[in-house]
């Protein structure tokens, strides 16, 4: 086991992963204890590789458990695996994936490519893309899970041919997302078709038994260039919904002297669907200012095209809305955002 300048793990070949393996998913973390990347090499006499990477987000454990599924098997395939374990910290903190990331920590996956490299996470991010690129990458999965509820879809940062191709192979609905936001699949979609899963909420078998799937898919799909039957649904992220920072809110239950936004619960059930103009999503103060607020992919404001509060404080979308990953924690709305907003494209 090699390690590199202590930021992460590296381990190659199962050999050196038997020991780590052994016991339950969650010892697997102890073991670790930090971020891994794993190479399990091929059977090719001059091998591609492929990467499939989880747990960015500590507390996404479907993908994490579907991984570990298949390093158990230990199958060799014909290209090299290479296999990165993300926030291993976030994800053994107070119980098991608890944290999408820590207090003292950066979002794991918005540290790819990021300067300056200040911090051990940004470090051990350059450092692994400084390996994933010298390998003659054919194709990268990332595996994601929501807070909301979601159908199974793919991200697809950079719309190529074939990364529609990888995407329309793993899942049946697509989103195409063009911000940038220092995402692990964004910083390799340079190099190879990088996409992310998202495998519907986490700590669930259904989801689990879907990242598997995806992943089977991914590792026994012989040519990934070939073309796939087309998605059944095409979105594109077009706009990101926050609440202000300053505003205290909540989902559900009544305004207070410390509440000054209740969000309607139950909206995540209409992710990747539609929300009618004129639906009342929450209820803000009468008379307080205009409690969300969104920014197009470039940054530009346009809270005013989607929303409006009315002088009674009844908070109004005002424009016919497609959202996706509508999240149902506050947690999650201040450390990601509350919606995103897309229009569908096929
Ligand atoms: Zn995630």
């Amino acid at each position: 086991m090699l390690t590199d300048a202590g930021l992460y793990l590296r381990f190659d070949g199962y050999d050196e992963l038997k020991e780590v393996l052994a016991g339950s998913d969650e010892d697997v973390l102890v073991a670790l204890g930090k971020p891994a990347l794993i190479r399990i090499p091929g059977t090719d006499p001059a091998p591609r590789s492929r990467l499939a990477s989880c747990l960015l987000h500590g507390n996404e454990d479907s993908g994490y458990r579907a991984v570990l599924e298949a390093l158990r098997t230990g199958e060799h395939h014909a290209f090299d695996l290479w296999v990165i374990i993300g926030n291993v910290r976030a994800a053994r903190t107070d119980g098991w994936f608890a944290h999408r990331y820590l207090d003292d920590q950066e979002d794991f996956n918005r540290t790819w490519g990021v300067s300056p490299p200040t911090t051990r996470m940004r470090r051990c991010c350059d450092a692994i893309l400084e390996i994933l690129v010298d390998t003659d990458l054919e194709a990268a999965v990332d595996l994601h899970n929501n807070t909301g509820k979601n159908p199974y879809y793919c991200v697809v940062p950079d719309p190529t041919q074939e990364a529609l191709y990888l995407a329309a192979g793993l899942a049946d609905t697509i989103l195409r997302w063009p911000l940038r936001a220092h995402t692990l699949m964004e910083a390799l979609s340079p190099v190879c078709p990088a996409v992310s899963v998202e495998c519907g909420m986490p700590g669930i078998p259904d989801s689990t038994a879907f990242a598997f799937g995806a992943l089977r898919r991914f590792l026994d799909r012989r040519d990934l260039g070939e073309p796939t039957p087309a998605p059944r649904r095409v979105f594109e992220m077009q706009h990101r919904v926050v609440v202000r920072p300053e505003v205290p809110f909540a989902f559900g239950g009544a305004l207070s002297e410390e509440l000054d936004l209740v969000l309607a619960p139950g909206m995540d059930g209409h992710n990747f669907g539609m929300v009618l103009a004129g639906t009342e999503i929450g209820r803000a103060h009468p008379g307080a200012a205009m409690p969300l607020l969104v920014t197009d992919m470039r940054g530009r404001e346009t809270t005013d095209r989607f929303f409006a509060v009315r002088p009674d404080g009844a908070l109004v979308v005002t424009e016919d809305v497609t959202p996706v990953m509508w999240t149902t924690t506050v947690r999650q709305t201040r450390r990601d955002c509350l919606f995103y907003v897309a229009r569908r494209r096929a």
